[in-house]
């Protein structure tokens, strides 16, 4: 039954073989309070925010969905294969709109499950707000991503370092099944309940391709481009995932999982700011090699359910990750090309990409901000300004431009690609140190900026300065737990 304005819960996971779930309540609060709510976010689920409330206020009693669960997955980590599932978050269920859209609403720090081994299934307060912050600035930037609904504080102190804040965040994503997932069916699970997630995930994710000859083949071919797409979105924003392990990588094609992930300021193709990341395996330009690799992975756990004949199920899935190179080439100057005006951009202007790349890394160039200055090319004030040396590089490309798309165009191209405002990483700290601390102030600013990062505004200059170069160079980031 549909009752306006509250969850409308269904839990059509649990149509799945049990091998692929265990049913878990949320166990760490002691004293629910919400702490931060979206109410944008609210409103795309057709959720009150009154009705939302009461929901957490019983959070952790007998009175909480009768059906909440953690998913099982494995996973590769950093090119290590490991049984996993959830640990510290479970689904509550999957909510269905007005418009019978579905959405996972997951709870991030929810407490122990069958899956924590030895972790404590909590997280901090910032650790969340972390999340709800970045996750929410790739939502603005076009980039597809798990959202954030709210953060609540549990009431429960987390041992980490230092004794710190428990809480939860509410995610909300299409669908958590994971490569992972697909690992866990192909290592532990028979040929049936292998099938039986497979049908589920394309009835759920990709149901145009149900009655295609061989589905199981096309849901290989459709996570493929959509994961080639999600990383060239995030390759053009500066960002860094940190942690692109196979559990990580969503069939969906959406963003999930910001535990260490950071926005590079300075381009250089090395940068890493993960802690744990000592081989720079996640490294910004190592990106698209990993989403390779992880897709190589995914199509690995899907060899059994290919074809019933081994060596033809080999051979289809061989031909497929055959063509990631030639799809990540075109869909990576696609994005990049419309970074700098060309909305297509044809093998021999490809060049004009690489080189303006290695000319900010020698130059040691903000990446955002060059980008801006070249979306702002006409303006008769700049705040910002090019070194001499790109002179050369600046010819070649007006030359390109007013024999191809024009000026006009190209600027229009590359103010929709090109953000203004991103999540700048002593601003991401210094709001997080403020909140933890009980003043919301900042937080609340960013959000409201980084929700219009493509429009610039004079007012918000301050947003645009990258941190001093020591600050990234001595930035970490950590998993968040
Ligand atoms: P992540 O690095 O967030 O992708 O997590 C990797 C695995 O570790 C997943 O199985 C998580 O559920 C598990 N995990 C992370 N933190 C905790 C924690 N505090 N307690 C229990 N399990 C955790
Ligand atoms: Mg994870």
């Amino acid at each position: 039954m549909l009752t306006a304005n509250s969850f409308n819960w269904e839990y059509s996971y649990l149509s799945l073989p049990e091998i692929f779930y265990s049913l878990e309540k949320p166990g760490a609060f002691a004293a629910p309070h919400l702490f931060l709510i979206n109410e944008k976010l609210c409103d795309t689920l057709c959720i009150s925010k009154i009705n939302f409330e009461e929901y957490i206020s019983v959070l952790g009693t007998a009175e909480t969905n009768e059906k909440s669960f953690a998913q099982a997955y494995a996973g590769h980590q950093f090119g290590s294969f490991t049984n996993l599932g959830d640990g510290r978050a479970i689904v509550l269920g999957e909510h269905l709109t007005p418009e019978k859209e579905r959405f996972d609403i997951q709870l991030k720090g929810s407490g122990r499950t069958m899956y924590s081994r030895r972790g404590d299934g909590k997280a901090t307060l910032r650790a969340m707000l972390r999340e709800y912050l970045i996750s929410e600035a790739l939502f603005y930037l076009k980039i597809p991503t798990s959202r954030s609904l709210a953060v609540i504080k549990t009431g429960v102190p987390v041992y980490r370092e230092t004794l710190q804040e428990g809480a939860a965040l509410v995610r909300v994503m299409k669908s958590h099944i994971r490569v992972g997932t697909f690992e866990y069916a192909a290592c532990f699970c028979s040929r049936d309940e292998h099938e039986a997630l497979a049908n589920y995930t394309i009835q759920r994710l990709y149901p145009e391709i149900m009655d295609d000859e061989n589905p199981v083949l096309s849901l290989l071919n459709k996570v493929m481009i959509n994961q080639i797409q999600l990383v060239g979105h995030w390759m053009r924003a500066g960002f860094i995932h940190g942690v692109m392990n196979t559990d990580n990588t969503a069939i969906s094609g959406e963003t999930f999982d910001y535990g260490p992930c950071a926005f590079m300021n300075t381009y250089h193709p090395e940068t890493v700011f993960s802690s744990i990341d000592y081989d720079g395996r996640y490294a910004f330009a190592n990106q698209p090699q990993i989403v390779k690799w992880n897709l190589a992975r995914f199509a690995e756990a899907l060899l059994p359910i290919i074809h019933i004949d081994e060596k033809k199920a080999l051979e289809l899935a061989q031909n497929a990750i055959d063509t990631l190179d030639v799809l990540w080439n075109e869909k990576y100057y696609e994005i990049m090309g419309k970074k700098i005006g060309i909305e297509k951009a044809r093998p021999e202007q490809r060049i004009l990409v690489d080189d303006l790349l290695n000319l900010m890394q020698n130059l040691k160039m903000d990446y955002t901000n060059t980008f801006y200055y070249l979306s702002n090319e006409n303006a008769s004030e700049k705040s910002i300004t090019l070194p001499s040396e790109f002179n050369g590089w600046l010819e070649k490309w007006r030359h390109t431009i007013n024999n191809t798309v024009g000026f006009k165009k190209a600027i229009a191209i590359m103010q929709q690609n090109n953000p203004v405002y991103i999540p700048r990483n002593h601003l991401v700290e210094r709001a997080l140190d403020e909140a933890t601390n009980g003043n919301i102030a900042m937080f609340q600013k960013l959000l409201e900026v980084w929700s219009r990062p493509y429009n610039y505004d004079a007012t918000y200059a301050e947003f645009m300065k990258p941190p001093d170069v020591s600050f990234d160079k001595e930035y970490r980031t950590f998993c968040g737990t």
